[in-house]
C-alpha cells in the first residue's frame, strides 16, 4: 500500500482484525463517451472511517461516490460496498440502496409530499416498515436534525438549509450502513452551511461510515479521518487532514489549496 493510502491507527486496527473494508474501489475507471472521468482510483474505506473528497470541478468527486452506489457504473476494476461486489445482479443493487443513504447538493425532496411522508416514503414501500413504526422513526430522526416541528410543513415551506437536514433524516430512515455526501452545503446561503454541518459532525459522532464530498475544510478537519483529493479523474494524495493541508505534497494540490482557503 502506498503511503498516500496510509490508513489511521484505529482503521488499521480494525482493518489488521480482518474486518472488511465498508467500501473498497480496486482500479475503478469510467468514461463518458470518449471522455476518461476516473482513472485506475483505488480507495478503501474502513467501517467507521469519515472521508472528505475534495478536488477542483469536474475532478471526478460525484462520479466515483455515484458509483459506490450504483447511480453510475464502473466499467472497469471492482467496487464492493460492505461485502457485496457492485455487478449487474439485481440483489447486489437492493443491497446497494438498502444500505447506502445518499445526500445530494440540491435536497431532492419530493416538493407534493410532507416532510413526514418524504421521510416515510422509502422504509414503507422498499423496506416493508409499517406505517406506524415508520412514522415514529422518522419522528426520532426529525428530532435528531432538530426540525420535528416541520414534520407537517411541505418542502417549499423550508429554508435550504432546513430541506437539506430532513434530506440527512430522511436518508437515515433506511438505517443505512454508509452515507455518501455530495457537495451538501454548497447550494445553501452562508448562515444556514453550519446547521448542516453541525448535523453532519453529530451524525459522524455516531459512528457512522461516512464519504463527504465537501469544500469545507473546517468540516474536514474536525471530522475527516483522511481527506482524498483528486483532479482529473485521478486520486492524487489521500492522508490525514493536517497532513494533507499543511504539507502538501504536490502541485496540483498546493493549486488547489491557493485557491480555496
Ligand atoms: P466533480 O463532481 O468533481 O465536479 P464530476 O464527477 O461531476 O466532477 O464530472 C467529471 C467529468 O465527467 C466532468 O468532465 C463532467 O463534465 C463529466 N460528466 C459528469 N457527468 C456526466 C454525464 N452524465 N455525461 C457526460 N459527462 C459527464
Ligand atoms: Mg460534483
Amino acid at each position: 500500500m502506498s503511503e498516500a493510502l496510509a490508513l489511521e491507527p484505529h482503521v488499521a486496527s480494525a482493518v489488521k482484525a480482518g474486518a472488511p473494508p465498508a467500501i473498497l474501489l480496486e482500479n475503478v475507471n469510467k468514461w463518458y463517451g470518449a471522455m476518461h472521468v476516473l482513472r485506475d482510483v483505488n480507495l478503501q474505506v474502513a467501517t467507521g472511517e469519515r472521508v472528505v473528497v475534495c478536488g477542483p470541478s469536474g475532478s471526478g468527486k460525484s462520479t466515483m461516490i455515484r458509483c459506490i452506489n450504483r447511480l453510475e457504473q464502473h466499467q472497469q476494476g471492482r467496487i464492493v460496498v460492505d461485502g457485496v461486489e457492485l455487478t449487474d445482479d439485481v440483489r447486489a443493487l437492493d443491497t446497494i440502496r438498502r444500505e447506502v443513504g445518499m445526500v445530494f447538493q440540491s435536497f431532492n425532496l419530493f416538493p407534493h409530499l410532507t416532510i413526514l411522508q418524504n421521510c416515510t416514503l422509502a422504509p414503507i414501500w422498499v423496506r416493508r416498515t409499517p406505517k406506524a413504526q415508520a412514522e415514529e422513526e422518522a419522528m426520532e430522526y426529525l428530532r435528531r436534525v432538530k426540525i420535528p416541528d416541520q414534520a407537517n410543513k411541505y418542502p417549499g415551506q423550508l429554508s435550504g438549509g432546513q430541506q437539506q437536514r430532513v434530506a440527512i433524516a430522511r436518508a437515515l430512515c433506511m438505517k443505512p450502513k454508509i452515507m455518501l455526501f455530495d457537495e451538501p452545503t454548497s447550494a445553501l446561503d452562508p448562515e444556514m452551511i453550519k446547521e448542516v454541518l453541525d448535523t453532519m459532525i453529530g451524525l459522524a459522532a455516531t459512528g457512522m461510515t461516512m464519504i463527504c464530498v465537501t469544500h469545507e475544510m473546517g468540516f474536514a478537519r474536525t471530522v475527516a479521518d483522511r481527506v482524498v483529493f483528486m483532479d482529473r479523474g485521478e486520486v492524487v494524495e489521500s492522508g490525514p487532514p493536517e497532513e494533507l493541508f499543511n504539507n502538501p505534497r504536490t502541485d496540483r494540490l498546493r493549486g488547489f489549496l491557493s485557491q480555496i482557503l
